[in-house]
């Protein structure tokens, strides 16, 4: 259920349906190579959330693009804002929905830029209690190995981590209209590798270093075929997620737990 087109009887209603549980896609607004569109992370996660909420109820929040992008300020169309006012933001977005009655809330992390930020927003919810629960969702982490290895045969190159095979195939089965495949050419996002001799540490521009057109992968065997079965797996992956949090009470115990065992650190009070 998409939270936007819901009436606000139905939203109230739509909550205890879905079993209290929100799913956020974490997209951004970045250059995709020279063929994708600046929402593609935005675009393709709220798309995945909405179908697998068809299989498995939660209430998806509006399409979301601010987030951790520094390294496209350099581009056209790319959207970022200063980074305690992002953490702030997002902080302020999930007691937001919690304020809503959801008890629990996914963060599907939709753009690999997000990917240290939003994990430490998760361990974040610690520094006080909350009426909510946070889940992190990544594929990387979640997919089982069956469905790593129906990924793998689906692609003919390593997807690409950035407007690539995979993430081309994906908009090409929903919003083909979106991809601009002439602008691809004979061209690729081929590392470059500009930072190898600092490798193991990190650097903002690293993936600059690597990636200075904004774009890594070969885009020219996608296929709308491929995207829809790569669609398959990640709506199947993450409807399982839902589920499994759905289907959760220890995060919930564990916080009751964890916070009065830290409230006995500070010894009775008052009386
Ligand atoms: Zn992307």
């Amino acid at each position: 259920m998409r939270w936007e087109e819901l009436t606000s009887d139905e939203f109230a209603e739509a909550v205890v349906e879905c079993g209290r549980v929100c799913v956020i896609a974490l997209g951004v607004m970045e250059r995709h190579g020279p063929h994708m569109p600046l929402g593609t992370d935005m675009i393709n996660g709220h798309y995945i959330c909405t179908e697998a909420a068809k299989r498995e109820p939660a209430v998806v929040f509006p399409p979301w693009f601010l987030g951790q992008i520094y390294e496209a300020k350099c581009f056209p169309g790319t959207v970022t804002i200063p980074p305690t006012m992002l953490v702030e933001l997002l902080l302020g977005i999930f007691d937001e929905i919690g304020r809503n009655g959801f008890t629990k809330i996914i963060a599907y992390v939709a753009h690999g830029g997000n990917n240290h930020l939003v994990p430490f927003l998760a361990q974040a919810q610690l520094a006080a209690p909350k009426t909510y629960q946070l889940y992190v969702f990544r594929y990387s982490s979640a997919m089982t190995d069956k469905q790593r290895a129906r990924w793998r045969e689906v692609l003919e190159t390593d997807g690409g981590g950035h407007a690539g095979e995979s993430e081309t195939s994906i908009m090409m089965a929903h919003r083909p209209e979106l991809v601009k495949m002439d602008a691809v050419g004979e061209r690729t996002g081929r590392r470059q590798g500009r930072m190898d001799h600092l490798r193991g540490g990190l650097n903002a521009l690293r993936w600059y270093a690597d990636f200075p057109e904004h774009w890594a992968g070969d885009a020219r065997p996608a296929s709308p075929e491929k995207g829809k079965a790569l669609v398959d797996i990640q709506v199947e992956c993450l409807a399982e997620y839902i589920r499994a949090v759905k289907e959760d009470e220890v995060a919930g115990q564990l916080a009751e737990e964890f916070f009065r065992r830290e409230a006995e650190l500070r010894g009775p009070t008052g009386g």
